[in-house]
């Protein structure tokens, strides 16, 4: 049904006792229920902090920096929504405290003002009610806006975006605005009990500021005993329906499942006033059928740069779940510290694994690993799928150990080497400055026919998402050609290399783009689920290989797939 005449409702999330809780996770949860319920719904994320964008901040402080079609340097929450509602989401989803007192200020330099204080309130609370609105004015027509505050409530930093919120209720009314606060219910092992304190608390921060919430989104480990939702609702002053339980789970994929078990979709219809269809929820429960009851498993190396914080890689996690689903197996990832591996400890790092991923990456510390890996791949018939920067050490490796081109490298890495392979544009060359020199954002590619990749888009013009420096260098294309490489996906005026493969190779396939950024749950990304694929198949004739040998020579060693008779070794 189509609510567009309606004016556009807003959900507000915000989160309490401790960071960390799944604000995102939620917010997408509940969009997707109302998504499946008819209802055009878009979601928004304040950060409270005074960078203009995560652009700049390294992956250990803040995890993966998430890129939009439009280019824009978001956090990483907005992967989920993306994920969960199955939408493009653009640089004015996310707005940081940097960001509104840019604008701020810009506007008080250029006299906006008229000589006025400016202040906090109204002008800041102005320009994040304001970031608020523009969403809703912009699209054809939003029935829902969930706006979700990054940080914890009590937070200094957050305080101007609660502010505007209670504000924006104030203008908009009680029947278009709904508060949403997640909170955790912490289990005490010494008492034995779940303990709600934290949370009373935590809702009485909220309402010394003026935010009395609806509904409270309740984190737990167990599940809550009967006597625990009316003691929240008689001290936090919220109804005893409106106490959800958001019990820790094994997939978060299942969440908007275990919302809507709670009538989470319904509560909120009936206190926004929309009138809306039953939830179509059949692609969910799919979904989490496929990952609760996997066929296969696979096992997929990762040898990234930033393998100890859990969110640096998200999206390319995220885009492993939804392939493993796609192919009904379950992909075990195993990252890999580049730094430890080499030449003689490449095949113990690689036992056990039936796929290679290189993800993008900045910096030289780990390339030469990530080198090896790929030669390690490239010669035993490994499935590998370079990403970025993988694409670009893919082809450093061929270079080097196939191309005879020794010291072959990126600029990159080695401004003098003999070989640039990887390199600047022309014209980006004479730029000094680095900000803002990256590309970034959606750009068409060609798919030539008769290549895996083609196999995989079953399209011929694709769109995807970048956020590099370098590429590859067209004057080596040649040479690289003539040694198995195949550059099947290119920009449309056949500038720029976008994506290669080699001819003798089960799979082996580099994109310049991330394509983990337009993987969704309920559509795993061709190119994910083509190299699953091709990892189970790997597993598979490497199983028979290993059983036909115990049978046929009496022994154990495993034997290689035909077709990955090792290519020009380092040697060439
Ligand atoms: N560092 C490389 C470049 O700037 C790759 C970037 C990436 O992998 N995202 O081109």
């Amino acid at each position: 049904m189509n609510n567009s005449s309606r004016p556009t409702k807003h959900i507000f999330v915000t989160g309490g006792v401790v960071s960390s809780l799944g604000k995102g996770v939620a917010s997408a949860s509940l969009g997707a229920l109302l998504k499946a319920r008819g209802l055009d719904v878009t979601i928004l994320k304040f950060d409270p902090y005074i960078n203009v964008d995560p652009g700049t901040m390294n992956p250990f402080q803040h995890g993966e920096v998430y890129v939009t079609d439009d280019g824009a340097e978001t956090d990483l929450d907005l992967g989920h929504y993306e994920r969960f509602l199955d939408l493009n989401m653009s640089g004015k989803n996310n707005a940081t405290t940097g960001q509104i007192y840019e604008a701020v200020i810009q506007k008080e330099r250029r006299g906006d003002y008229l000589g006025g204080t400016v202040q906090v309130i109204p002008h800041i609370t102005n320009e994040i009610k304001q970031r608020i609105r523009r969403l809703a004015e912009d699209s054809s027509g939003y029935n829902v806006i969930i706006t979700e505050i990054g940080g914890t409530v009590g937070d200094i930093e957050s305080l101007p975006f609660l502010e505007a919120i209670r504000q924006f209720r104030l203008e908009e009314g009680r029947r278009n605005t709904i508060f949403i606060h997640l909170t955790l219910i912490p289990f005490i092992p010494s008492a034995g009990e779940l303990k709600t304190k934290p949370t009373q608390h935590s809702v009485n921060k909220l309402r010394e500021i003026g935010i009395q919430p609806d509904i409270l989104l309740c984190r737990t480990a167990y599940p809550l005993p009967k006597t625990v939702k009316p003691k929240i609702s008689l001290f936090c002053n919220v109804e005893q329906e409106a106490v959800i339980e958001a019990r820790d789970v094994d997939s978060i994929y299942e969440i908007p499942l275990i919302f809507y078990e709670q009538g989470l979709d319904r509560l909120v219809c009936e206190m926004l006033e929309l009138k809306a269809d039953r939830p179509k929820l059949e692609g969910w429960t799919k979904v989490v059928g496929g990952i609760r009851d996997p066929k296969d498993e696979v096992t997929i190396l990762i040898a990234g740069k930033y393998t100890d914080l859990q969110d640096s890689y998200k999206s390319i996690d995220e885009a492993f779940v939804h392939a493993g689903v796609a192919n009904e197996a379950r992909v075990d990832v195993k990252y890999v510290e580049t730094d430890k591996l080499d030449a003689e400890t490449a095949a113990d790092v690689f036992s056990g694994a039936h796929g290679l991923l290189i993800p993008g990456g900045f910096g030289e510390r780990g390339v030469p690993g990530k080198i090896e890996a790929i030669h390690y791949a490239r010669a035993n018939g490994i499935p590998f799928f370079g990403i970025c920067l993988g694409l670009q050490a893919a082809v450093i490796e061929l270079a080097r150990h196939a191309c005879g081109l020794e010291d072959a490298n990126s600029m990159e890495f080695d401004l003098m080497t003999p070989h640039p392979v990887i390199s600047l544009m022309p014209d980006q060359e004479d730029v000094v400055d680095m900000g803002g020199t990256m590309r970034l954002g959606a750009y068409p590619c060609r798919i030539k026919e008769g290549t895996k990749a083609f196999q995989a888009y079953g399209a011929p013009l694709i769109s995807e998402r970048h956020r590099h420096r370098y590429e590859v260098n067209n004057h080596y294309r040649k040479v690289l050609a003539e040694h198995g490489m195949v550059f099947c996906g290119l920009s449309p005026d056949d500038k720029l290399v976008e994506m290669i493969e080699l001819t003798e190779h089960p799979w082996f396939v580099g994109v310049q783009f991330h394509p983990e950024f337009k993987s969704r749950a309920q559509r795993a990304h061709p190119l994910f689920r083509e190299f699953v694929r091709a990892a189970l198949s790997y597993k598979r004739l490497h199983e028979t290989g290993r059983r036909r040998g115990r049978v046929d020579r009496g022994e154990s060693q495993p034997s290689l797939p035909e077709s990955a008779s090792a290519p020009a070794g380092r040697e060439a």
